[in-house]
């Protein structure tokens, strides 16, 4: 049995892209099924219950397996025991990681929007069918990593997927699709500071050093306005526990494309310089892997 396995904070695409990679594997005959690294998202709990799809089973260790990663390729985001499982195939849309392998694998890195895009175009290279429930799956993880093609790391394969499994989806009014994702994705009432911060959090090897960036897709910033203390003690928190070099999150309002950025950590200082009041804003800034990772690379440098 193959376990495909999406990363760690798992966002949409990589509970998606690891369903949908499963049934990729299946229609070539294989034995294959998708495992999930943590809870879902209210985002992705929204995509499954329009595509009535169950959610993956939690991963419980994938050491002595045949496994394929969908959405990282990084050891930090994967399973603490993927240094003993086979690594048999790659499917993403990051930088390419640090994972090794023993074997030849299979491995499709596109530097494309989103995990989903890939997916689509392998199902449509086999000949696979593409059924309804899937058709949901990777579309909406593709409006998802794209915040609904606003992103810069959405591309034309991107919107030419999207267009294509609409139809097989049977979406008529593709607008109203998008707003209901993304209310789903911004919608945070009732999560703790903790929460936020853990929801989308990935861990960057830097200089030797380890960081944490997370982000959170708002509507507005105001829907923060009275957490910025408990977020930032949070942050904190972690540099102390982790012995982080920086633990940063992104605050972002998809609607303007403006991020506020926090951080805590070693690099307080040089940061503080970029900072107006103690507030830093970063403007066009929607993608952490597109704009702001690279901004606060180039800055810490
Ligand atoms: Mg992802
Ligand atoms: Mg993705
Ligand atoms: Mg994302």
């Amino acid at each position: 049995m193959i376990q495909v396995v999406g990363h760690k904070n798992p966002d949409s695409d990589s509970i998606c892209a690891a369903l949908v990679c499963a049934e990729l594997l299946k229609a070539r005959g294989l034995e294959a099924k998708a495992v999930r690294q943590g809870e879902l998202n209210r985002e992705t709990q929204h995509i499954l219950a329009q595509a009535d799809v169950e959610q993956p089973e939690m991963c419980t260790g994938v050491a002595g397996q045949n496994i394929w990663l969908v959405d990282f390729s990084d050891l930090a985001q994967g399973p603490d025991d993927i240094a003993d499982a086979e690594i048999a195939g790659i499917v993403d849309h990051h930088r390419l990681g640090d994972v090794t392998t023993t074997n030849p694998l299979e491995a499709w890195i596109w530097p494309v929007g989103c995990t989903c895009t890939i997916l689509f175009n392998l199902f449509k290279m086999e000949n696979a069918e593409i059924t309804r429930p899937l058709a949901i799956l990777m579309m909406s993880a593709i409006l998802s990593d794209t915040v609904g093609f606003a992103s810069p790391t959405c591309t034309q394969k991107d919107k030419d997927a999207v267009a294509e499994l609409a139809k097989i989806a049977d979406v008529q009014d593709l607008d109203a699709f998008i707003k209901d994702l993304l209310i789903a994705k911004t919608d945070i009432a009732g999560l703790s500071a903790s929460e936020l911060v853990e929801k989308d959090l990935k861990a960057y090897p830097f200089n030797d050093r380890n960081v944490v960036v997370g982000q959170i897709e708002l509507a507005t910033l105001e829907q923060v306005d009275g957490m910025i203390e408990e977020l930032n003690a949070d942050l904190q928190r972690r540099c102390d526990e982790e012995g982080l070099a920086m633990a940063a999150l992104m605050l972002t309002d998809i609607t303007t494309s403006t991020t506020r950025l926090l951080y805590k950590g070693e690099w307080n200082a040089t940061l503080d310089q970029h900072a107006d009041n103690g507030v830093l804003m970063m403007e066009n800034t929607l993608s952490r892997k597109k704009q702001g990772w690279p901004w606060l690379q180039k800055v810490l440098a």
